[in-house]
């Protein structure tokens, strides 16, 4: 998505080990004509799809899922990372953070990832995959079924989008980054 690209290679900061910072508009300062132009994008990508709910991560993938949300008029739900003591029915797993470098929880309520749902997957980045795959086991264990994953910016070079893609789950990634190297920043070309 090209207003994205312009965007990162304008107000996108490359950090020592891979890591993209974009906390001027989307991770902690947010433009909120950017995130609909996003949602919009995402909704152009899935409209074939029947989806029920979108899921997403607290906390940077809240912004985007909740106007994509909006826009399709669908209950968004967020997993959380610390586990209440008054969640009935609590599912759970644990993800391996890669810009914290350790693990965590991650829960839902089964009250609101029902048996049957088709869930679209929105998150701000994708890197290694793991928050993805901390979703598919949710959804397995909700007999929830993934009707596909947004991220705003996946970065080609780490193993979660080829991982997902093989396990067969429909990625659609906004910006997909092919290099972070010398802190520059290299999108993958596409057509
Ligand atoms: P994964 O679970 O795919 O390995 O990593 C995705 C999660 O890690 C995202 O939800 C995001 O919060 C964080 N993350 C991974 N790489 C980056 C990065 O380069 N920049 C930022 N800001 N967050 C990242």
């Amino acid at each position: 998505m090209k207003l994205l690209k312009e965007r990162i290679i304008r107000d996108g900061k490359c950090l020592e080990g891979g890591i993209l910072k974009v906390d001027s508009f989307i991770n902690h300062q947010m433009d909120p004509l950017l995130m609909k132009a996003m949602a919009d994008e995402f909704v152009k990508r899935f409209a074939g799809d029947k989806i029920d709910k979108i899921v997403t991560i607290e906390a940077s993938g809240i912004a985007p899922a909740i106007m994509v949300g909006y826009l399709l008029n669908l209950p968004v739900v967020f997993a959380k990372k610390k586990i209440p003591s008054t969640m009935a029915n609590i599912l759970h797993t644990k993800v391996f953070s890669f810009t914290k470098g350790r693990e965590y929880d991650i829960c839902v309520s089964g009250e609101y990832l029902n048996k049957g749902d088709r869930i679209l997957f929105i998150d701000d980045f994708l890197a290694n995959g793991n928050a993805a795959k901390g979703i598919i086991d949710l959804a397995k264990q909700a007999e929830a079924e993934i009707v596909g994953m947004g991220f705003l910016i996946e970065k080609a070079f780490q193993d979660g989008g080829d991982y997902l893609r093989n396990v067969g789950v429909r990625v659609e990634s906004l910006a997909r980054i092919k290099s972070l190297s010398d802190c520059k920043i290299e999108f993958v070309s596409e057509l």
